[in-house]
């Protein structure tokens, strides 16, 4: 056991630095003090910019006004993605925040779904949800009804830079204290190999009971410093390299985000107020620099901004997340590919852990063992969810998408897939962050028909179901008819 925690040093004033200190400082108190460390010089990487639902939890404990907030980072809604030519070229399907049907009690309403299609009606899962559609005619709104099943769950697409930012401004007014400079040398007590304080290049000294890595890919505790190693799943997911540019914004902003595939990777689209994001996430070992580069102009809609912004990375997680008096968050603790804009989350939910794990009365070791072991879980189910979406492809149009339909996977994501294809069956796993309802998409549109469903479905009349389908559609219909646009919505809700 380590002494009292008392202060908390946190390297790094990217995205994970600003939401560590905000969210440590707004739940922890006074009960420790925070000092976060970032270099200008050094800069942050740049990108992050969409979102999943849970990011506006942590805006609710954070206490932000959601105005304000999207007024500041220029944001926009996110009701999803749009998945181009993951299954064949020229095909799309819609990854939803939203739900499908209603919940329905014993048997899931896809079921239904399925028995309609067997009939021979003509229906389509995304038919009947709300997000869905909404997002089709570029339309939202906030909620206001009673009825769960018109809920329109959402997350934002925001300016990376401007949210650090903003969130700077929130934690300082919590009480973080922020030390501009560039960390030159650690040292540690010789005893337990735990940190005690930072150098930085000025002179200064930062000591510190508990570090938090946000010094982003370099991992400058957790990795320079503690050696704590990486398990590497690139033969999972192979793409290792991106390429960014902002553009000139569209007319009409649409409220999601767009993933066209390539031929040996993706390019992101994400609206924003004043502008778009664009990128393009490859393999080295298919597209040299220069080509992913050619490749993404070209498919650029609007006019560049600035110059390509060319990363490089690793997919997989860091051995140990917390290792001694060390914890890391963001990209110091893993990487896994934009494709379902997990990373910001993974941020939010680590701090929390810490929160729940916190060792005010100093280190304890069934508590990292803990920590490690729930965000070992945490990542290996978002890098399942990430494989599905390349392993199950009928592209045949390059080796890149091949070779991913014909390699070996995790055995968690076998069993999973063959669940749902012989029966249709889909459970959610112990906190998986991804309901049914997002692998069920996923699964349905990258190709899986299920054999069979379940058979509660047969227990209404051909008639009756046709009603209920069609009913459903009714309702959702009508309902996203009456929202405004998404951006009128922006303008009248924001003041814009
Ligand atoms: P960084 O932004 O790199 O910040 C590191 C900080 O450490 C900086 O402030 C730097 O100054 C400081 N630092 C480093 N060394 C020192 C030193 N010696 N002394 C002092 N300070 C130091 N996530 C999503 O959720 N959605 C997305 O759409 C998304 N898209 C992405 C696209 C790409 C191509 C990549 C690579 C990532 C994407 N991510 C996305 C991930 C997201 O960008 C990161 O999770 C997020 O920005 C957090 O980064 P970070 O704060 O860990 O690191």
């Amino acid at each position: 056991m380590q002494n009292k925690i008392n202060k908390v040093v946190i390297v790094g004033g990217g995205t994970a630095g600003w939401i560590s200190a905000a969210l440590l400082k707004k739940i922890l108190g006074n009960t420790v003090t925070i000092e976060l460390v970032e270099s200008e010089a050094i800069g942050t990487v740049g990108v992050g910019e969409a979102t999943i639902p849970p990011i506006r939890l942590l805006n609710k404990v954070l206490g932000l006004n959601e105005a304000e907030f999207i007024k500041e980072t220029k944001a926009t809604i996110k009701l999803g993605i749009m998945f181009e030519n993951w299954r064949v070229p020229n095909e799309q399907y819609f990854h939803s925040f939203g739900v499908a049907g209603k919940n329905m009690a014993f048997c899931q309403f896809h079921h239904y779904c399925s028995r309609a299609n067997q009939l021979g009606f003509a229906t389509n899962l995304w038919n009947y949800d709300a997000n869905y559609l909404a997002a089709m005619q570029g339309k939202f709104g906030h909620i206001n009804s009673q009825n769960q099943s018109l809920e329109l769950p959402y997350a934002y697409h925001f300016d990376a830079t401007l949210y650090a930012k903003y969130l700077r401004k929130v934690s300082q007014g919590l009480g973080v204290k922020r030390t501009e400079g560039m960390v030159d040398s650690v040292s540690r007590n010789v005893r337990n190999g735990y940190i005690e304080k930072l150098r930085l290049q000025s002179g200064q000294e930062v000591a510190g009971d508990l570090f938090i890595d946000c010094s982003g890919f370099r991992g400058l505790l957790i990795q320079q410093e503690l050696a704590t190693g990486y398990e590497d799943w690139s033969h999972w997911l192979p793409c290792d390299r991106a390429v960014a540019i902002p553009t000139e914004r569209f007319e009409k902003t649409l409220p999601y985000t767009r993933s066209i595939a390539h031929k040996a990777g993706w390019q992101w689209r994400i609206p924003l107020q004043h502008r778009n994001g664009n990128g393009l996430v490859y393999s080295s070992a298919h597209y040299s620099e220069a080509e992913a580069e050619a490749l993404l102009m070209s498919n650029l809609e609007s006019k560049p901004l600035a110059e390509p912004n060319f990363i490089r990375f690793k997919t997989g997680r860091r051995r140990k997340q917390w290792n001694k008096n060390v914890v890391a968050v963001g990209l110091s603790s893993g990487f896994l590919e934009p494709l379902e804009s997990t990373s910001i989350h993974l941020i939010q939910s680590a701090i929390v852990r810490l929160t729940q794990l916190f060792p005010h009365n100093g280190i304890d070791n069934a508590s990292v063992v803990e920590y490690n072991k729930q965000s070992t879980l945490e990542f290996e189910q978002i890098r399942d969810f990430l494989i599905l979406h390349y392993h199950v492809n009928e592209r045949t149009d390059s080796q890149f998408w091949r070779d991913l339909g014909d390699m070996e996977i995790p055995n968690s994501l076998a069993h999973k897939i063959a669940l749902f294809r012989d029966s249709g069956t889909l459970f959610r796993e112990q906190n998986d962050l991804f309901l049914e309802s997002s692998w069920l998409q996923v699964m349905q549109g990258q190709g899986i028909t299920p054999k069979d469903y379940h058979p509660i479905a047969n227990n209404v009349s051909e008639q009756k179901l046709t009603d209920m389908l069609a009913h459903i559609k009714q309702i959702k219909h009508a309902y996203v008819k009456s929202l405004p646009s998404h951006d009128e919505f922006l303008k009248s809700y924001c003041n814009l």
